[in-house]
């Protein structure tokens, strides 16, 4: 007998974000910013004194150490993992059990359902109508009842978002995260921050990790700090969480370069900060001109809190298809466009194609 794969790889599609070769690409909420200057020089200088015969650090002691420092959490306490989708991934398959349920409060990340599906977790959306509802302002706290109600009723082991979210680009306060942290003692909360710095953590529940025994917070460098590239995100958790996260994670997860640029990177907070200021900016600019089209064309868009905006035009497979030709590539989802904030030149390409559309 030929060997045959299990039931749920059978029509398993590999992820493809699609805007590959298009000249302007806001499709993947990537930085616009690339490390230059100095920190580039200092990476190269840490890559040159590398000895790559040698395993990296199993645990990035000096990494998590100056990443802690940044995100005001003790450095036993976080794991590095090779981006925050490894983590998703390792929680997914390693804190849940096959037949266990997860609940979602969709549209939210794309990869939860995916990993949910890989580990044969069996995912419940409890978003239905409230994504209509989180946008009226003055909603928070009956949505925030709703949301409990429903991952109470749903009987999920695990409720993971993103906050702020993608693709909503809506945040969710740290008072009513609290909240749903407080009111759900026996689900495991994961609070997705890969966003987090645009908001000016506004709902971060950073600061509760240490005294939670149910909660893990991801954080990533790949959207705010412009270093998709190297593979680099972090979980902070409570220490016997935290403690089977490193068992579970491969050994040396985190490779010589990713560590040496992590660490490079965490030791320039200004560098960081300056980097959060100028992609926020470059979003209010975006959201200006996009809420401005929107306003004269009967088009939707909510105040970001992301590094993207959102665009509902009603027509939003083929807007994306005309952007496309026009050498400008986003993303289509069932919510809407979604529209990374990029440089200037291609803020001002994207918005003069949107006009024209
Ligand atoms: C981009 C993104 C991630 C993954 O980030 P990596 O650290 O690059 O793996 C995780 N969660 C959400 C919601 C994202 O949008």
């Amino acid at each position: 007998m030929a060997y045959v794969l299990p039931e749920k790889l059978r029509n398993i599609v590999p992820y493809a974000p699609g805007g590959e070769g298009v000249p302007v690409r806001l499709d993947a909420n990537e930085s616009f910013l690339a490390p230059s200057g100095e920190i580039w020089e200092e990476i190269l200088e840490r890559i040159a004194a590398l000895k790559l015969n040698r395993y990296p650090d199993m645990l990035a002691g000096r990494l998590l150490a100056l990443a802690g420092a940044r995100y005001g959490v003790s450095p036993d306490l976080l794991t590095g993992g090779c981006g925050s989708d490894e983590l998703i991934g390792l929680i997914f398959t390693h804190l849940l059990s096959p037949g266990d349920t997860c609940a979602f409060l969709m549209p939210d990340f794309s990869m939860y359902e995916v990993y949910a599906n890989q580990s044969g977790v069996k995912g419940i959306d409890v978003g239905a109508d409230l994504y209509a509802k989180q946008r009226l302002p003055g909603e928070e706290d009956s949505f925030v009842d709703t949301v409990i109600a429903r991952v109470k009723k749903s009987g999920a082991k695990l409720f993971i978002l993103s906050n702020p979210c993608n693709p909503t680009s809506l945040l969710i306060g740290r008072e009513e995260m609290r909240r749903i942290h407080d009111a759900l003692p026996d689900v495991l909360l994961i609070s997705d921050e890969a966003y987090m710095e645009f908001a000016r953590e506004a709902g971060s529940l950073l600061s509760l990790v240490e005294k939670s025994d149910h909660l893990i917070v991801l954080r990533t460098c790949s959207k705010a700090f412009g270093m998709a590239g190297i593979r680099l995100g972090f979980a902070a958790a409570p220490r016997t969480i935290t403690n089977a996260l490193r068992a579970v994670k491969a050994p040396y997860n985190l490779n010589v370069f990713t560590q040496a640029a992590g660490e490079v990177l965490f030791s320039h907070p200004e560098y960081l900060d300056r980097c959060i200021e100028t992609i926020i900016a470059s979003r209010e600019a975006l959201y200006a001109m996009v809420s401005q089209i929107a306003r004269e064309k009967g088009w939707e868009t909510d105040a970001p809190q992301t590094n993207f905006v959102l665009l509902r035009t009603g027509r939003d497979r083929k807007a994306a298809e005309y952007l496309k030709e026009r050498g400008i590539s986003v993303r289509t989802l069932s919510c809407g466009i979604r529209i990374t904030a990029g440089s200037e030149t291609e803020n001002a390409a994207v918005v003069a194609a949107l006009r024209e559309f």
